[in-house]
């Protein structure tokens, strides 16, 4: 099962940033409540200072270690609360300054709220190797290649190993650089610098809106009922997963060499996929003249339902991966993508407006319980979606509008 790390705010599924750090894919870029995200993995050379970023890695992760445990144990989710609470004491006891030790407590407040909404019994624990969050007072990028970090012994500089193309985008003045993580892997560090930028203003199509709804059985299905399969993907997946626990059993070097091995081709398969489903969404939006319409993700870890924990949790870096792709190729093409409240989407009645939870009867089939109306479960959640933008833009008329 994949576990997940906190960038910014955001949590990412751990396989989904191994595979971003590949040279293959630098940068990956979401969309958050309009708000564009990129992150560039940037390899560190940390000419001769290995040493103190170790010690203020650990130090760090200690000292969140700690501010988390104070929190979990009195109850504190509030940032302000917590920095009164743990501020002094991080500095003295850890040796952190007084900017690190609120990227501490940033990155363990986080962390607590992340694994409250999900329910887990276990207060977080971040090891020695475990990133070190910066932010805009903490870390500063310099001209060309350098980056200056802020340690436990004063600023040191750093070199960014830039490719051009990583190095265009870090300078690109559209975005506005936001924070950036020290990540440690494996004897490398490397820096992930995330930038934002307003999503652009694309002229809003004429045609309306086509509602996607991304799931498991079906990886998408559109409002007009068309269906992306995830059929082929699961029998992959199964065959993937029998293999993979054979191997595990074995446990022999070899197995293990043959289990990365196998690990690699799955998410090829996957990624392969997803490009085909996303590109064969945007074409049909371009072709029809109509706009995109996703859930948003923004905040769904404080108002999680079991259909989506469910998806989240296990197929989440597919699912991260899927909305990736179409949100950059509806981007390139100028489909404009609207984010809608995913609440009630799978039990709202598309045909009344009737929301009730039993109206979902199984993970496929929606059967309402004041109309009578029936239909695929999917579809039914994705013409919702498609409205759920207009209805949020025109509220007035979505109350008395059934069409
Ligand atoms: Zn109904």
């Amino acid at each position: 099962m994949d576990t997940h790390v906190l960038m910014h705010g955001e949590e990412v599924p751990r396989s989904f940033l191994r595979d971003l750090t590949g040279l293959e894919r630098p940068c990956y870029t979401m969309l958050m409540s309009n708000t564009l995200t990129r992150v560039i993995c940037v390899k560190l050379n940390v000419d001769g200072h290995d040493a103190t970023l170790t010690a203020t890695q650990r130090a760090f992760n200690e000292a969140a270690t700690w501010i988390a445990r104070v929190c979990w144990d009195e109850g504190i989710t509030n940032t302000n609360t917590a920095h009164h609470r743990v501020y002094a004491e991080t500095r003295l006891g850890y040796g952190l300054g007084a900017q690190l030790a609120c990227c501490a407590r940033a990155k363990a407040v986080e962390a607590i709220k992340a694994v409250k909404a999900k329910k887990h019994e276990t207060c977080p624990i971040f090891g020695p190797r475990s990133s070190i969050r910066y932010d805009a007072r903490t870390f500063r990028l310099m001209s060309l290649d350098r980056v200056s970090l802020n340690t436990l012994e004063g600023r040191v500089v750093c070199r960014l190993v830039l490719g051009a193309r990583q190095h265009a985008m870090l300078v690109d003045r559209a975005w506005d650089v936001g924070g950036a993580d020290l990540v440690w892997r494996q004897g490398v560090y490397y820096l992930h610098v995330s930038q934002h930028r307003e999503a652009p203003d694309t002229p809003e199509p004429d045609g309306g809106t086509l509602g996607v709804d991304l799931g498991i059985t079906q990886l998408a299905t559109d409002s007009d009922g068309q269906s992306f399969s995830g059929a082929q993907v699961k029998g992959v997946r199964a065959r993937y997963h029998l293999r993979r626990q054979r191997l595990q059993k074995v446990g022999t070097k070899n197995a293990k060499h043959r289990l990365r091995t196998n690990a690699g081709r799955e998410h090829r398969f996957q990624k392969d996929t997803n490009h085909c489903i996303s590109k064969a969404l945007v074409q049909k939006a371009v072709v029809s003249c109509k706009a995109l319409a996703l859930e948003d993700l923004t905040g769904i870890r404080e108002r999680i339902t079991v259909r989506h924990e469910h998806r989240y949790e296990r197929h989440s870096w597919a699912f991260f991966q899927l909305r990736q792709f179409l949100t950059y190729k509806a981007a390139w093409a100028g489909v404009p993508v609207h984010l809608v409240d995913p609440r009630n989407t799978s039990r709202t009645c598309s045909a009344c407006g009737h929301c009730e939870k039993a109206n979902r009867r199984s993970q496929s089939e929606f059967l309402c319980q004041r109309c009578g109306m029936n239909m695929n479960a999917d579809h039914n959640a994705a013409i919702n979606i498609g409205r759920a933008y207009w209805a949020a833009v025109n509220r007035p008329m979505a109350a008395t509008s059934n069409g």
